[in-house]
């Protein structure tokens, strides 16, 4: 994880910038944020959890049956980080009033890294439906202000598929949330097909969010201290979401809808490539430990193009942000802040600036968010 010399995640977005001029960087420079922009603000990527999910975490982390797990090592480092656990357990009216100086109509609130995946199976399903039943209050509280995600424990595949249905038919939820790999399992595994297939006929779109590599492959980012945002985050959601498609997931659920955060993990910069390499994977037998071989109907850039939408959170970059609309379409990248982990009024000003169309920029702020999620 980046960012262990602080306790106070208030200082980690702007630390950067301020500390040292000549790391400034790409960090927008500060401006006054406009409050009447002929858009709502959306973001889709902000984080929360619960007491009881942090404190079943700990409880594992210091029992003799720990399992080797990097996630749950990393939810024991969160846990010590007292100011960040306040900002995510609240989801009420300091929250709102937070979204109010940083100018965020509404939040989409997903179950923070790494959630109850780190958990045993009956009491990851035990504590996602805790979560879930109070997100639901607190969305029908401001109906406005937050829309939830349905998290569940693939860990305990039937209780998953309940939850995931729960919360669509009964609570409200608007998607779902995973925060990626489970103890090294990723979704492309056939143990999972009960979740993919529920995921498809409750037309939740699953939003996969990263946690640390697993500890198969953890050590060299640990080792230079790029466990987080410097390159394992995205480096995990990049096989889960690559192992979805060469699994064929995507051509057995063709209406299978997978939401990825930080403009889709550096991915689409490389869409030309992964078509042109497709037959690493594609068609090839001994894969997977000795499945059927997959042949996937389409090229892989096609599922980006129809399954796959991305989000911005934390990066208020223009160029990067122009790039994936014109070449996903501008329908498939979503609004994102990232909170409490990134926050600053500044790049919403930024975003407000981007050289994008008003059609397009409200797309961007809005109403990709609404079509995705079903908000209205
Ligand atoms: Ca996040």
């Amino acid at each position: 994880m980046a960012r262990t010399d602080t306790s106070d995640p208030a200082t980690w977005r702007t630390a950067a910038p301020t500390a040292e001029p000549g790391k400034r960087g790409l960090a927008p420079r500060s401006r006054p944020i406009d409050r009447h922009v002929p858009y709502l603000r959306i973001a889709t990527e902000e984080a929360w959890s619960i007491p009881e999910i942090v404190e079943a975490q700990l409880r594992l982390l210091g029992s003799p049956n720990a399992p080797d797990d990097t996630s749950l090592r990393m939810a024991g480092m969160f846990a010590k980080m007292s100011a960040l656990q306040e900002q995510l357990q609240e989801i009420g009216e300091k929250r709102i009033a937070r979204m109010d100086e940083l100018g965020i109509d509404k939040q989409l609130l997903l179950l923070t890294a790494p959630g109850v995946q780190v958990l045993d199976p009956d009491e990851g399903t035990a504590l996602a439906r805790l979560a879930n039943d109070r997100l639901a209050a607190a969305c029908r509280r401001y109906p406005d202000r937050f829309a939830g995600l349905t998290a569940f424990a693939p860990q305990d595949v039937k209780g998953a598929v309940a939850e995931i249905e729960r919360g669509m038919k009964s609570l409200g939820m608007k998607g779902a949330v995973l925060n990626s790999h489970t103890r090294g399992h990723y979704l492309d595994e056939p143990q999972y097909l009960p979740i993919l297939e529920a995921l498809e006929a409750n037309d939740a779109a699953l939003y996969i969010h990263p946690t640390i590599p697993p500890r198969q492959w953890s050590q060299p980012y640990e080792f230079r201290g790029m466990t987080g945002a410097l390159g394992g985050f995205s480096h995990e959601v990049w096989v889960h979401t690559m192992g979805l498609i060469l699994s064929g997931a995507f051509d057995r659920f063709p209406k299978l809808r997978l939401v990825i955060g930080h403009m889709g993990e550096g991915m689409p910069l490389l869409l030309y490539r992964f078509d042109w390499m497709q037959s690493n994977a594609d068609g090839r037998s001994g894969l997977r430990g000795g499945a059927p071989p997959v042949t996937l109907r389409h090229a892989i850039s096609y599922y980006f193009k129809n399954n796959i939408w991305i989000t911005t959170s934390g990066q208020g970059w223009e160029p990067s942000v122009k790039f994936c609309m014109d070449v996903l379409g501008p329908d498939r990248v979503l609004y994102a802040m990232d909170y409490p982990y990134q926050q600053s009024a500044d790049e919403c000003a930024a975003y407000d600036a981007f050289d994008l169309s008003p059609a397009h920029k409200k797309m961007l702020m809005q109403t990709n968010a609404e079509h995705v999620f079903r908000l209205k």
